[in-house]
């Protein structure tokens, strides 16, 4: 939560961002852009909370030491915007890079008012008119219906499901495993990929959208916080591993079999389940059919990515979660696949700590999280009480046993699970497939 000074500090920044009165109409406090931006920040995690805290008082602080000796805020119009000018054109990214942050921070918040998107003339729609389909659905299991202490097992515990974990638990559960699949972020469909684009952000990617890799340059690297993992909100477009990498990870690596004939038939095979094909020109978009005309112009060759969609609208909202369940993401492809394979999907579950014995993966320790969980548990370390009541917190502790979960690579087990006292109602299959099963053993 911003303090009033330094809300004060962020509306100077975003008033001499988007001023009043230019060829736009509105300016940013016409919108309340710092308050909103202010909104955004409270969601991420305390510790990008403090950095922008952080940099927002240095910010203040910096034109003192100039010649205008006065802070940010109490700078006429005139030198805030000479200031700003200076900085953006600045060499040295510490005068540079900070304002770069604190403009995406208050571009965003700007753009997300309906008044600034009917200024703009902009109207959300489709290139395709066409209604959206509905894919396959999930029931994850998750907080309140699943409480107090409970022990999964399983032959394999897959940790995320992105990208790579479905992947993973679909392979494993088809071959026989018991498979429990642990996913920290909430279980979203398309009904919930509406609003503005900011506020999908909060919701759907780790820390709000802002993970960095540290370094000089510092990176930003988005992070996908759902069922389904970055798959969600990720663009969809699909290449095969480059002959070039695929050389890399066999001679620096020691990857056998890491090369373009032998791994075909398992890109083909991706590339059926998840529907990569090319963008159909219907709904390419108007910057792509002039880039198409430029490439040609040139004399060069080219053609229209590839994407795993299927029914695809053209909306082009595939950041902030697919509304018409056409993006071909985990959760609608290798999820309800491993499910109906006998996967048990745990949804807003995190993983605090693994268990290695004797140099093996030989358990996990996890919590659930409440509906507001981020809220509450933040990153805490150590985890929240183990024991918690049925039902009356926001957390509870999952635990697989170091005796009961191994390694992706343990033979499938012949005899079944056994169940007792189990509090955790059904397993995380698609529906409509019936279960399968896999049962649990819990203890409250
Ligand atoms: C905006 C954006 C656009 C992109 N566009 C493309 C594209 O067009 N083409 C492309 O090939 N790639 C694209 N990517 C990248 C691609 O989506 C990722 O590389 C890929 O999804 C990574 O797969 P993964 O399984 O490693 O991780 P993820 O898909 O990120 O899944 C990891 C999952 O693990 C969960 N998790 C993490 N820690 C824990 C824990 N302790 N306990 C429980 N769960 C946990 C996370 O919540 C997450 O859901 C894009 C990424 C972004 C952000
Ligand atoms: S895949 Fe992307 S462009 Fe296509 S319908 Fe979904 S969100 Fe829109």
């Amino acid at each position: 939560m911003l303090s009033d000074a330094e809300l004060h500090t962020l509306r100077a920044v975003a008033e001499a961002l988007i001023p009043p009165g230019g060829r736009f109409p509105l300016g940013a406090g016409d919108v309340g852009t710092a308050e909103r931006a202010g909104r955004y920040l409270a969601g991420m995690a305390p510790e990008t909370q403090r950095q922008v805290r952080l940099l927002l008082r240095a910010w203040e602080a910096a034109p003192l030491a100039s010649r205008h000796l006065r802070r940010f805020s109490r700078l006429a119009p005139a030198a805030r915007d000479e200031w700003v000018e200076r900085c953006l054109a600045s060499r040295l990214p510490w005068r540079r890079v900070p304002l770069l942050l604190l403009k995406t921070l208050c571009l965003a918040a700007f753009c997300a008012d309906p008044r600034v998107e009917q200024a703009l003339g902009y109207a959300h729609g489709c290139l395709d008119a066409r209604a959206p389909a509905t894919g396959p659905r999930l029931t994850p299991l998750q907080h309140p219906e699943v409480c107090g202490d409970v022990e999964e097992v399983a032959d394999a515990c897959v940790v995320g499901s992105g990208a790579g974990g479905a992947v993973a638990a679909h392979e494993l559960a088809r071959a026989g495993l018991r498979v429990v699949v642990l996913e920290e972020g909430g279980y979203f469909t398309q009904a919930d990929f509406t609003g503005p684009p900011m506020e999908r952000v909060q919701r759907f990617y780790r820390n709000g959208g802002a993970t960095v890799a540290l370094g000089r340059p510092t990176i930003p690297v988005p992070l996908g916080k759902c069922v389904g993992g970055t798959t969600v909100v990720n663009s969809g477009t699909c290449f095969r591993t480059p002959a070039r990498v695929l050389g890399a990870w066999a001679s620096e690596h020691g990857v056998a079999d890491a090369d373009p004939a032998t791994m075909a038939p398992y890109f083909d095979e991706v590339e059926r389940v998840i529907g990569v094909r090319p963008v159909p020109w219907e709904i390419i978009g108007r910057n792509a059919e002039v880039f198409d005309r430029g490439v040609r112009a040139l004399g060069l060759g080219g053609e229209p990515i590839h994407r795993n969609i299927v029914g695809c609208r053209g909306c082009g909202e595939c950041a902030f979660g697919c509304p018409s369940d056409a993006k071909q993401a985990m959760h609608l492809t290798y999820l309800p696949a491993a499910c109906a394979a006998g996967a048990r999907l745990y949804a807003r579950c995190r993983v605090e700590r693994m268990r290695i014995e004797r140099g093996r993966a030989a358990g996990v320790e996890a919590v659930l999280l409440a509906r507001d969980g981020d809220a509450v548990h933040g990153w805490s370390w150590p985890p929240p009480a183990r024991s918690t009541p049925r039902g009356s917190s926001p957390g509870a502790a999952c635990a697989i046993p170091p005796s009961a979960a191994t390694s992706a690579s343990t033979p499938p087990s012949a005899s079944p699970a056994t169940s007792r006292r189990s509090s955790v109602p059904g397993a995380g299959r698609s529906s409509p497939t019936s279960s399968t099963g896999s049962r649990t053993r819990t203890a409250s």
